[in-house]
């Protein structure tokens, strides 16, 4: 079990009314649920969807938690602190070709700065990971480790992902959160009070497929609902990609907020519902609150692309 982030006071994370006069005229009131406050650590919705798969780690007397992700995975880098905290090893598979004698990326290295190892796999075979002959090979090399999948989404991600509407005592019509493997989007809408429409944003481009991906998980988790939807124009290029546009809508929202953005995913999650109250397709007298699923990245993200494995590599 994670056990820090109740002793520092992270939980319930807070829920917070944002000033905004680009709402305001729309009639549109925004509360932020600052998700990205939980654990230094392990922030966000990775600290949800990994609590109940470490207590099921730990229940089946697992020693080893084995993950997957891209090279500047946020994902992992959480796996290998909540393992650390947890007592647990950690082994995270990467996608992509081993980096020779090229430096690690500044978030791998933070991944195995947690004791993280570190295993590398090439494209074709990261797009059968989740197979049970990948992952049979994966056991026979690294022992009977507890495998939580990419992004942390199984049916243990979902249930832990609904506390996060469950904290919410206030009333609301909308929920929004952004969108990646669609574990988070699948907690959020089964955990959302009755009435409410969960709104998921993706950060990859063609993420109408997610869809799929949100209903497989939630049956699995045994909290199927049709309480939500997937908005894909808001993906600004595809995944990690960074337009001007972007880059103006976060510095421009930390000048007026204070709140400096996480850029792959939150940062399209609001510009997107900003752009939707300014397209008039948010009925004026909606409160909506919107998740903020994690912190902006590490002050050295602007070696992003520039070391280690190039920008297509980025992960979930
Ligand atoms: C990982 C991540 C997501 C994606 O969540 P999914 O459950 O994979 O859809 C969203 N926001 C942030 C900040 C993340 O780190």
């Amino acid at each position: 079990m994670i056990r820090s982030a109740e002793a520092q006071g992270g939980l319930p994370s807070p829920l917070t009314v944002l000033e905004d006069e680009r709402l305001g005229v729309r009639g549109i009131r925004l509360l932020l649920k600052r998700e990205d406050l939980i654990h230094p650590e392990v922030p966000g919705n990775k600290w949800r969807k990994l609590r109940l798969n470490l207590a099921d780690a730990a229940r089946g007397d697992h020693t080893t938690l084995l993950t997957f992700g891209g090279a500047y995975s946020n994902h992992l880098r959480a796996v290998a602190a909540a393992g650390r905290m947890a007592g647990m090893a950690t082994i995270g598979v990467v996608r992509g070709e081993e980096l020779g004698d090229k430096p690690l990326n500044w978030s791998l290295k933070s991944a195995a700065a947690n004791g993280m190892h570190l295993v590398f796999m090439d494209r074709a075979t990261y797009r059968r990971k989740h197979s049970a002959q990948v992952l049979d090979r994966l056991r026979a090399e690294h022992g009977d480790v507890y495998v939580i999948p990419e992004g942390g989404s199984n049916a243990a991600g979902v249930l832990g992902a609904m506390d996060t509407p469950g904290e919410i005592t206030e009333s609301y019509d909308v929920i929004c959160c952004p969108v990646g493997t669609g574990g988070t989007l699948a907690g959020v809408a089964a955990g959302a009070r009755s009435g409410a429409l969960a709104i998921g944003f993706s950060a990859l481009k063609g993420g109408e497929p997610l869809a799929k991906d949100v209903a497989r998980l939630q049956a699995e988790a045994g909290v199927p609902t049709g309480n939500w939807r997937i908005e894909t124009r808001y993906h600004f290029g595809g995944f990690a990609k960074r337009p001007p546009e972007l880059a103006e809508f976060a510095a421009d929202f930390e000048r007026r907020h204070g709140i400096v953005l996480e850029r792959i995913y939150v940062a399209k999650m609001l510009a997107g519902l900003f752009d939707m109250a300014a397209q008039r397709e948010v009925p004026a007298g909606t409160t909506v609150v919107a998740v903020v699923t994690g912190p902006a990245e590490d002050p050295h993200d602007g070696a992003v692309g520039r070391v280690g494995l190039e920008p297509t590599t980025h992960g979930l």
